[in-house]
């Protein structure tokens, strides 16, 4: 009788703990992200990782997206969400090198990762550790928010043949790579995604990098450059999902749990669907503008940017022990996981080149 009694009081305190329990529970996360409404992959991401969030919890976690016509600043995303305007962003971290300028090796780096290494890194050579140190002073943390693969050098107007054709060019690249660009004698300038077409168009710019053809292809570039170079600068960059730590604290262990695997499963829909989007984009540019020509920097311009990154990261090392834990840390990672590389994806396409 005792036993049955406390069954029922034990079934029924249950009962009431989660009911209240999940009126209680109910979380609504607002995200700013830099990129425009219904931005193709990168809009879709954060999309996704919101439905997948809202499906996994069973509609207790709830992300409501804002884009940058809303908010209005594209690059002020560390800003909004460190301030708590938004609990989250999704970003890319080298947009703050003026602020927070460790944060930049996050993105990628200049002759670095790969994506599969990227990741391998973040997640198994200690790259998530030292992503929070960087972003733990400013009540920020950082995940991995979607990786474009290896990223194309960008359109230019004119045949790249030496290092002195790079000079007094106006060229939007942001990053690390803009700084090695500038030491090659490049005006660079980082304009917003919205306004790259246009520049490019009116000649306010020679050349633009922006990803690869799964994202140039809807920006037009195609349609008013002719040299599509393959890339140097960001070999696997990754975009970013930035938290603010109140937030984040706000939410119960299950939901913290659903958040991480939905941000981790759309960083990894959004590596997948660039590199399908990249092969469907570029059959395309290639058929409907036969004049586009893919070129690749020629060995006198690519050994001026390799000395011009090597110097900056050395720089960089030297100013700031920080910054000199992550650059070591990812050159570290690289010539080990590299040696793998070279054997096994580097050898393939080797091996069957030609084919
Ligand atoms: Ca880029």
């Amino acid at each position: 009788m005792m036993t049955r009694l406390f069954r029922i009081t034990a079934a029924t305190l249950l009962f009431s703990v989660s009911s209240l329990g999940v009126a209680a529970e109910n979380h609504t996360l607002r995200l700013a992200q830099t990129w425009g409404p219904n931005a193709p992959i990168l809009g879709e991401t954060t999309e996704n990782m919101a439905e997948m969030a809202e499906e996994m919890s069973g509609g207790r976690l709830k992300i409501r997206i804002d884009s940058a016509n809303k908010h209005k600043a594209p690059f002020g995303i560390f800003d909004m969400v460190r301030n708590g305007q938004y609990d989250m962003g999704h970003t890319a971290s080298y947009y703050y090198k003026g602020t927070i300028p460790n944060a930049m090796y996050f993105t990628t780096t200049p002759f670095g990762l790969i994506a599969p290494e990227m990741y391998a890194w973040f997640y198994h050579g200690g790259g998530m550790e030292l992503m929070q140190k960087v972003y733990e002073p400013y009540g920020l943390l950082s995940f991995p928010g979607g990786n474009t693969g290896n990223q194309m050098g960008g359109w230019f107007n004119k045949e790249i043949n030496s290092v002195e054709d790079l000079k007094g060019l106006k060229m939007r690249t942001p990053g690390f790579a803009g700084e090695v660009m500038s030491e090659l004698g490049v005006a660079v300038t980082n304009l917003p995604p919205g306004e790259l077409y246009t520049a490019l168009e009116r000649g306010t710019i020679d050349a633009v990098e922006w990803v690869g053809p799964a994202l140039d292809f809807p920006m037009g570039f195609h349609q008013i450059a002719k040299y599509y170079y393959s890339g140097w600068q960001e070999p696997g960059a990754e975009v970013q999902f930035l938290i603010n730590e109140k937030s984040w604290n706000k939410l119960p262990k299950d939901l913290q749990a659903i958040l991480r695997v939905a941000m981790r499963t759309a960083a990894y829909d959004m590596y997948i669907q660039t590199t399908h989007e990249s092969g469907v984009a570029w059959d395309r540019m290639k058929e409907d503008y036969p004049n586009v020509t893919h070129k690749t920097f020629p060995p006198e311009v690519i050994e001026a940017m390799r000395d011009a990154t090597d110097k900056l990261l050395a720089e960089a090392a030297e100013k700031d022990d920080l910054a000199e834990e992550i650059i070591d840390s990812q050159l570290d990672y690289l010539k080990q996981v590299r040696q793998w590389t070279n054997i096994s994806d580097k050898a393939y396409l080797n091996s069957i080149a030609g084919e």
